[in-house]
């Protein structure tokens, strides 16, 4: 705590596997002595940078960029980039650091890492995003590359931003590389890609309702958000035969007691990506309840996703998804539920996976877009899938090998973490001290 101080989001990130790793290095003389746990929390190298570029009216703007990379013991870095006003180092730190887990949990040679700025894209026009991007870019390039440290989208980088990243990278290295992920087709990109998050997350929650012997069929499920995770957790629900009743953004959610069906999330996805809309629009096209500045975990539910952003799912909230009868949270943001949410829900024995685990199909397909570009070659959407949906089926095998207790109740939250960590834990131990 000392070494890291006003970093509240890391330190609550590094408590919450410290407390599953601690007693298992406890137990298993591999990991004591060497102070594995220690090493694994400092980053190996943070980079921090000045971003200035020139608004449309002509006024020079300044924003901070940041790149951290966290562990590169199993891989070369890998993780997205994040522009937000809110993004700061404790934020990034804490995404790094979970991501080293969730990389080595996907069965792919990934490192971690996390990076972004707090630019904020809403409101400005292409252009200053692209100048934005470029101006990124022309400092990030001297430290990233194909075989060292692999950027790609999260909150506030899309498809229109990857797509300048890449660009500015390209013409300054003048080389053609996998260098991004979450490309576009048209660009060696990957298929897929844009839905492996929400799909990967999906399939995560197949999993867990098997151990219970059920399936998603007729589920009423809660979504938050109404990004990239948010859409495509939605349509994979939808497929498997789920009712999907609310969608949200940082203004309110939207209620729709009938569900929301294709066309409708159609309309969510034009409103989102093309329009560049809030979710209350949704109200004027279809029959629905918009509730503003309010998150929708009051509403009654079989299953809670959320999907929006860090900490956006408190205690309180978790007591109310429980005396609604929710019997399984999943998330597919970065740890949107806060430690106590997530105490409560263990003690009432709800099965809860942690964004570790359940979000992981995102980084997942950009580490087979990697692949994709180091062969010159692009697999099938259906091929895609079906590796996304075996990535996701051997991730929960590893959190029950884990994380199952006396009671058959499976802890996701231990499961993962020790997982996670014995993959990164033992090669770094085999690269000595480094
Ligand atoms: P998007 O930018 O596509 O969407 C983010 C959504 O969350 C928007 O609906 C946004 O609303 C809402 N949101 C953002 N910040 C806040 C906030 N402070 N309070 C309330 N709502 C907020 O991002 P993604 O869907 O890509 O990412 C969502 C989460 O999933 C993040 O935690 C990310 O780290 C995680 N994730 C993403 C992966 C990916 O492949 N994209 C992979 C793994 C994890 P608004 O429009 O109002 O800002």
């Amino acid at each position: 705590k000392d070494s890291n101080p006003n970093e509240p989001e890391f330190l609550q990130a590094v408590d919450e596997v410290a407390n599953s790793i601690i007693p298992f290095i406890h137990a298993n003389e591999k990991y004591r002595g060497n102070h594995i746990l220690e090493r694994m929390v400092e980053a190996e190298r943070i980079i921090i940078f000045r971003v200035p570029w020139v608004d449309d009216i002509g006024n020079v703007q300044v924003n901070r960029g940041y790149r951290v990379e966290m562990n590169s013991a199993i891989g070369p870095f890998k993780g997205g980039l994040r522009f937000h006003p809110s993004v700061n180092l404790s934020v990034l730190k804490f995404l790094a650091f979970e991501q080293v887990f969730k990389n080595s949990l996907t069965t792919l040679p990934l490192g971690g890492a996390k990076g972004g700025s707090n630019f904020d894209p809403k409101g400005k026009s292409d252009n200053e995003v692209m100048r934005f991007c470029q101006s990124f870019m022309t400092e990030l390039f001297r430290h990233i590359g194909p075989n060292t440290d692999i950027p790609a989208g999260d909150i506030g980088v899309g498809g229109r931003e990857i797509g300048y990243l890449f660009g500015q990278y390209k013409r300054i290295k003048n080389e053609f590389t996998g260098v991004i992920t979450g490309k576009s087709l048209s660009y060696s990109g990957s298929l897929i890609r844009p839905e492996a998050t929400g799909y990967g997350c999906i399939f995560f929650v197949v999993e867990m309702l098997k151990t219970k012997q059920q399936t998603l069929n007729d589920k009423v499920v809660v979504i938050s958000g109404s990004g990239n995770v948010a859409q495509f957790s939605c349509k994979k629900a939808i497929e498997l035969g789920a009712k999907v009743v609310t969608m949200s953004d940082s203004s309110g959610y939207i209620y729709d007691e009938d569900g929301i069906d294709d066309e409708k999330l159609n309309f969510i996805m034009n409103l989102k990506n093309n329009k560049r809309g809030r979710i209350k629009e949704y109200t004027d096209t279809f029959d629905a309840k918009y509730v503003a500045n309010a998150r929708p975990w009051s509403v009654s539910c079989d299953i809670a996703i959320p999907c929006a952003t860090q900490n956006e799912l408190n205690k309180e909230e978790a007591q109310a998804l429980i005396d609604n009868g929710c019997i399984l949270v999943a998330e597919g943001a970065n740890m949107p539920c806060t430690p106590n949410a997530v105490r409560l829900l263990h003690s009432h024995k709800i099965a809860f996976a942690p964004g570790k685990a359940s979000n992981a199909g995102g980084v997942s397909v950009s580490g087979l877009e990697m692949s994709q570009n180091s062969i010159g070659y692009s697999w099938t959407a259906e091929k895609l899938e079906e590796r996304l949906l075996n990535i996701m089926k051997e991730i929960h095998k590893q959190c029950v090998k884990y994380g199952k207790g006396d009671d058959e109740y499976i802890d996701y939250v231990k499961g993962t973490n020790i997982a996670g960590f014995v993959k990164v834990a033992d090669a770094m131990i085999a690269q000595g001290v480094v």
